[in-house]
């Protein structure tokens, strides 16, 4: 998998982190397209930045490739 730099869809913000990448692909879909941002993302699964982050750490355990 490449790390290309993409911006947040919604809000324009450069979304870096690997996580944050393999939470868009694991929650929209591995072939998605547009990128969102933690904050906007949880306004999108309409849940709180708190919910995404607990299930980072769920998706991790279950050692998804897609998170670090
Ligand atoms: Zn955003």
């Amino acid at each position: 998998m490449t790390l290309e730099m993409k911006t947040c869809y919604a809000c324009g913000r450069t979304i870096a982190s690997k996580n944050e990448m393999g939470l868009n692909r694991k929650l929209l879909g591995r072939g998605v397209e547009r990128f969102f941002c933690y904050g906007c993302l949880a306004d999108q699964m309409e849940i709180g930045v708190d919910e995404l982050m607990a299930k980072i750490e769920e998706f991790k355990s279950q050692g998804c490739a897609l998170f670090e």
